[in-house]
């Protein structure tokens, strides 16, 4: 096989028309980052807004700022901006708490209506090895609503789909390991044949894969903000619902003072304001929310450019030719790909397994300033983000993972030190 050669990547890159959105970035000099998937990175106007909310709306504007600089309403005004990356209509988003929070609240939701409609729909649907806090938040709302979890293996999904005994599935979009993509038209398709509803976590899709909400009929969806929409680290997450749904006469499970129709009534009862607003809780976190709108900027500035469907496209590229690469340099070692580079269908990571030392690998790439990261039990795991992922990038990065498996420098006892986060 013909090597790919550095000046090839180089080549790539001055051709790439959305190549000028690194800009909008703010990247340490000597750093590969490739785990924008993870913790999406440092948007250069951030820095400006964070000092103005800081300095000029805290500092001087002091409560006033909560009508003078409309702070409350940054929980839409920055939703309708996610609304244009996920096929949603303004409105219909709303942003949050947490994705954890967020999948108990909906899921809840969702719930109640699949139990009201038919009282046999006594389970939830989650698809095995799924992200953990999606089980976990599953098993809650089951021993709430006295349902029962399912784990479903994937091959198992569309049999167990459709049992008359499911209510609602929750699936993760893009699997945070593998980085395979569910069909999620054809999965809400056969879901609502069989009289299920979906929830769908988008954390590892909105701002890198291309989502049409409405075009695939969807009923709920949440997602992360500090992913690939670069909110920073602990940035709200955001909430949909289908308008055929979403003032159905339930209640999401935290009925907080915001999420009511007239908080400021102060009133004694709960009555929840109408359309997505419903699923608000307590006072926003205005510094954080601040941030998420100059992340979700950063992608919606590659609108002109073919927007999220563009960048999806050079993730792929960037995606195979990393797996291209690792096969040509590494293969020796048993490194291996388990990514489906083949297919179209994946979102914007990669992850590959190693024989033995991922851990100490990943950490032997971190020192040489090659940000990737570990998963259990053995997978190492590189986030492409397309506003700032360069095929150079690429390059130097399975240059390096050559040289740490080529010295076995990674077998080095630093290396194996767990860290608490990793
Ligand atoms: C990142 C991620 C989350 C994050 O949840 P937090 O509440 O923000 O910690 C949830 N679900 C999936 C699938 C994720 O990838």
């Amino acid at each position: 096989m013909a090597g790919i050669a550095r000046d090839d990547c180089v080549a790539l890159d001055l051709r790439n028309p959305l190549g000028h959105l690194r800009d909008l970035f703010s990247l340490p000099d000597g750093t590969i980052y490739l785990d924008g998937n993870s913790l999406g990175a440092l948007p250069v106007a951030t820095l400006a807004r964070i000092t103005d909310t800081v300095v000029n709306e805290w500092g001087i504007g002091l409560i006033r700022s909560w009508n003078s600089a409309n702070w409350m309403e940054l929980t839409s005004t920055v939703g309708d901006k996610i609304a244009r990356l996920v096929g949603a209509e303004p409105g219909e988003v709303i942003i949050t708490d947490s994705t954890s929070v967020n999948i108990f609240k909906v899921l809840s939701f969702a719930a109640e209506i699949g139990q009201r409609a038919d009282s046999q729909r006594r389970s939830i649907v989650v698809e095995r090895d799924t992200f953990p806090t999606d089980v976990y938040m599953a098993d809650s709302v089951a021993r709430i609503h006295g349902m029962k979890v399912v784990n479903a293996p994937t091959a198992e999904l569309g049999e167990v789909i459709t049992q008359p005994s499911t209510a609602v599935v929750l699936l993760t979009h893009v699997d945070y390991r593998s980085g395979a993509m569910h069909d999620m038209a054809a999965i809400t398709r056969v879901a609502h044949e069989a009289g299920a509803l979906v929830v769908w976590d988008l954390s590892h899709s909105a701002g890198a894969v291309p989502i049409d909400l409405h075009g695939v009929d969807a009923d709920f969806a949440i997602g992360c903000g500090y992913k690939f929409l670069n909110g920073g680290p602990g940035a709200p997450s955001f909430v949909w619902v289908h308008p055929r749904l979403v003032n159905e006469p339930v209640s999401q499970p935290l009925c907080g003072w915001l999420g009511h129709a007239s908080p400021f009534a102060f009133s004694d009862e709960y009555s929840p304001a109408s359309g997505v607003r419903r699923f608000l809780c307590g006072t926003p976190p205005v510094l954080s929310l601040a941030a998420l709108d100059c992340g979700v900027d950063t992608v919606l500035a590659a609108e002109s450019h073919g927007g999220v469907g563009a960048l999806h496209q050079n993730a792929l590229a960037l995606s195979s030719l990393f797996a291209e690469l690792v096969e040509q340099r590494v293969a020796s070692h048993g490194i291996r790909c388990v990514t489906d580079t083949t297919t179209p269908q994946r979102g914007s990571h990669l992850s590959f397994v190693a024989p033995t030392g991922a851990y100490a690998i990943v950490q032997a790439l971190i020192h040489r300033g090659v940000v990737g990261d570990y998963r259990e039990p053995d997978f190492m795991r590189f986030g492409i983000t397309p506003l700032y992922t360069r095929f150079v990038d690429i390059w130097d990065a399975v240059e390096q993972l050559t040289q740490v498996l080529d010295s076995g420098d990674w077998k080095l006892p630093q290396y194996s030190e767990r860290k608490a986060i990793t």
